[in-house]
């Protein structure tokens, strides 16, 4: 593929008036040789194209850009520098799905523009090839023990809103030569701009599905999906899952008390306050009303009552201040916990007797006085 890729692009520059005479003969199969290279080389490029324009989802198309590519194309190396200045699209890569979380990894997320020498370098509409060059390109390719001896700097962008950069690298000097045409890479970066834009806003639209509104935390259909993935991984796994219910006490006295605006300021709070007492991959939703939902992947029953405990306390031991107002509200919760070990069989089975144990556990601990955590028996 190298070889079809080098005269692909020498055979664009055979009339630029550097090469030696040849006899007619010897140039004209010289001219078919390149033509049939040039057509194995738009193939491959167009094959890469396809799939990266039928890419489903961010990851699916991060993971083409950062290892299906170079294998497909023969690049020694391949970087992708994407603008995220408030963090966004990490954020929408880390809250959704979390099953393999490595989608984002190797992409390097730029503030602006500027902050990359290369990006900037490439911020013309076209692509930019030549020898890699310490002082200019050293934000690229810092995950290899060498860097390449050639790289094309493909400037990724949309209308004028620059996107990013995708790098590519050889370690042939020749590979990337400043003089070699660049309608494919041209053509190239058109198309995984679409792409990454695309993603993106699909990724967003999802994500705004998935949410709710008032609290930020995931809505129940959220929770649904997640219930369904962890119970089967934990079923893979041999692991425990816990769930717990959240529900605020007497929450309709505060709404009758202080009016619905109140109650909603507490509702974000205390999302607020479930929030800072899980860990990464923990999942927590708006289950409803005034109920939360919470799973906790691998935490069997002792340790789900504590961070149910941490939880109970957290919403419990400083009351809320709210806006426009000296009042201060004591706001309590009761919580309901539950855990199952992951067991092969019907998984929705399994996730609906989780919650409905998890369920029976917080209604005890209504009826034992609320404030507390009830673990189901
Ligand atoms: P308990 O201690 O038994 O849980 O009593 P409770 O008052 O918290 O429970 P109840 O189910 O009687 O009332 C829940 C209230 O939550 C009723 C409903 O109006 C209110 N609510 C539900 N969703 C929202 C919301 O989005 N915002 C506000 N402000 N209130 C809500
Ligand atoms: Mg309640
Ligand atoms: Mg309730």
């Amino acid at each position: 593929m190298k070889a079809q890729l080098h005269l692909q692009f020498s055979s664009i520059n055979a009339g630029n008036g550097l090469s030696e005479p040849a006899p007619p003969g010897v140039r004209l199969d010289k001219l078919i040789s390149a033509a049939r290279h040039n057509e194995a080389a738009w193939r491959r490029f167009r094959a890469l194209e396809l799939a990266l324009m039928s890419a489903d989802g961010l990851d699916e198309l991060l993971d083409l850009l950062l290892v299906q590519a170079p294998v497909d194309m023969d690049w020694d190396a391949v970087d992708l520098h994407l603008l995220d200045g408030d963090h966004e699209v990490r954020r929408l890569l880390h809250t959704r799905d979390q099953s393999d979380g490595t989608a984002g990894v190797r992409v390097r997320w730029l503030r602006d523009v500027s902050r990359c020498a290369a990006a900037s370098a490439a911020r013309g509409p076209l692509p930019r090839l030549g020898l890699y060059q310490p002082e200019r390109h050293e934000e690229l390719f810092a995950h290899l023990a060498a860097p390449p001896a050639s790289v094309a700097l493909l400037p990724l962008s949309r209308g004028r809103r620059g996107l990013g950069t995708y790098a590519i690298g050889s370690r042939d000097p020749d590979r990337f030569h400043h003089s070699l045409a660049t309608d494919f890479l041209q053509h190239l970066a058109a198309v995984i701009s679409v792409c990454v834009e695309t993603a993106i806003n699909r990724e967003q639209l999802r994500h705004l599905g998935l949410t709710d509104a008032l609290t930020a935390v995931g809505n129940r259909r959220y929770f649904d999906q997640r219930l369904n993935e962890e119970m089967m991984r934990a079923q893979r796994a041999r692991a425990s899952l816990g769930c717990l219910f959240v529900d605020v006490d007497h929450f309709k006295g505060i709404n009758d008390r202080y009016g619905h605006a109140v109650g909603d300021e507490v509702l974000q709070t205390i999302a607020q306050r479930i929030r800072s007492q899980l860990r990464g991959a923990d999942v927590v939703a708006r289950y409803g009303g005034e109920e939360f939902s919470v799973l906790l992947p691998q935490a069997d029953l002792a340790r789900a009552a504590d961070v149910a405990e941490r939880i109970r306390r957290a919403i419990a031991e400083a009351p809320i201040a709210i806006s426009g107002s000296i009042d201060l509200l004591a706001v309590t919760a009761s919580i309901g916990v539950a855990t199952c070990i992951g067991i092969d069989g019907d998984a929705e089975g399994h996730a609906r007797r989780l919650l409905s144990a998890a369920d029976t556990a917080l209604y005890r601990a209504k009826q034992q006085g609320r404030n507390r955590v009830e673990r189901a028996r």
